[in-house]
């Protein structure tokens, strides 16, 4: 048996993705019953909450769908866009923590394990954040469940969905050691992640109906009808995280950091201020990987979430603030528009590398150091006194 170990797993999922994905770009769709089509207009593959309710099932085909309801707005699907929005959402859930795990379009699992320490609050804090920050800087809708294992992650997650389904807006769902025997009482063993229709079947034959039955069996019943999977999901569903989050990446590929403005702007200082303490951030990121970026990028967001943004390659990789603060203005100063109003500037650093391979050149090398030196030091300082205790000032920049 594979050793127990105590997790945090949270799984994230985007609430009706394409439909919401949709209403990014067209918001008079919003509170209308909304489907969104297969290839070449096949099937039902994404439906509004007013649509679930009217009865559209997933999977019907159009065909037929389009007569019975008649009410419901459908919609051809755009994959290429709504893989676009997924990406900008999986790359946020890396903002706080490298262990993610890519399960599809729309859902990711995360090992929260540790965090709570890092973000000073409790995990269920941490995961509304999450859905907070997610829905503010990308207009989309996640719900999360968390819990201590992947399937008790997953089936907290259909308990926040299936509140939504009765208009209890519950975006967050958590199954503590305490819930676990209630909310497996309460859930058919059918219902489990992982467990199919042969399964089921099978179980029933043996009068095993709800999760908390499965669990009640003995080990070697469970290892003689269904193998060393379902002693698996046995732990799995009493909390022993049996199948590990998975992170693909152990070194980021990319880091970025956004954040929504605590008022619209149109105020180009105050952006650009929000911009250095976002480079600022992503520069003591890569410090603490050891890691220096050659390609670099600003993002502004408006108030109606359009995006724009510009990247730039650098000939000389580095993570020191000293470096990329007047570039990142120049990059800022061909994407910014007067007169628009913004909700949101990003900054992005990839091609990213071990420090150590980076090459210094002979001209610079003296000026290199002196700025990593500085940019140490401010770290220092913030270790002893707090974040922000050092701002960007016309003081700081002219060094
Ligand atoms: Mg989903």
């Amino acid at each position: 048996m594979t050793q127990k170990t105590k997790r945090v797993i949270a799984l994230v999922d985007c609430n009706n993705f394409f439909v919401s994905c949709e209403r990014l770009l067209k918001p008079e769709l919003n509170d209308k019953p909304v489907c969104v089509l297969s290839n070449n207009d096949g099937c039902v593959v994404s439906r509004s909450n007013e649509a679930k309710r009217m009865g559209v099932e997933m999977g019907a085909p159009y065909f037929i769908a389009k007569n019975q309801f008649k009410k419901v707005i459908f919609l051809s699907g755009n994959l290429s866009y709504y893989c676009e929005i997924s990406k900008r959402v999986m790359d946020k859930l890396y903002d706080y923590t490298p262990d993610v795990e890519i399960y599809s379009i729309d859902e990711a699992f995360l090992d929260l394990t540790g965090l709570r320490k890092t973000f000073n609050c409790s995990y269920e804090q941490i995961i509304e954040k999450i859905v907070s920050d997610i829905k503010d800087e990308i207009g989309i809708d996640v719900s999360i469940g968390l819990s201590y294992s992947k399937v008790l992650a997953k089936l907290a997650n259909d308990k926040a969905k299936n509140l939504q389904k009765i208009k209890i807006d519950k975006k967050t769902y958590k199954i503590g050691y305490r819930a676990i025997e209630k909310e497996l009482k309460e859930t058919l063993i059918s219902e489990v992640w992982g467990v199919g229709k042969n399964t089921t079947a099978l179980l029933k034959k043996h009068l095993i109906q709800s999760a908390w039955d499965f669990v009640n069996q003995n080990d070697v019943w469970i290892k003689k009808n269904l193998g060393k999977i379902g002693l698996e999901l046995k732990q799995e569903l009493l909390g022993n995280s049996i199948n590990p989050v998975n992170s693909t990446n152990t070194a980021p590929k990319s880091v970025s950091r956004s954040e929504s403005f605590k008022e619209f702007q149109t105020d180009k200082n105050y952006i650009i201020n929000e911009l250095n303490s976002h480079i600022h951030k992503v520069c003591k990121k890569l410090r603490n990987e050891g890691l220096v970026t050659s390609h670099i990028g600003v993002m502004l967001r408006t108030k109606d979430f359009l995006v724009f943004d510009n990247k730039i390659n650098l000939i000389n990789p580095t993570n020191t603030e000293f470096d990329l603060i007047d570039i990142s203005k120049e990059i800022l100063d061909k994407i910014f528009i007067d007169g628009l109003i913004y909700r949101s500037v990003g900054f992005y650093a990839s091609k990213l590398t071990p420090q150590n391979e980076q090459q210094i050149s002979l001209f610079n090398s003296k000026e290199t150091l002196k700025k990593q030196e500085l940019s140490k030091s401010w770290d220092k300082l913030e270790e002893k006194f707090g974040k922000g205790i050092v701002k960007f000032g016309k003081e700081v920049n002219d060094v």
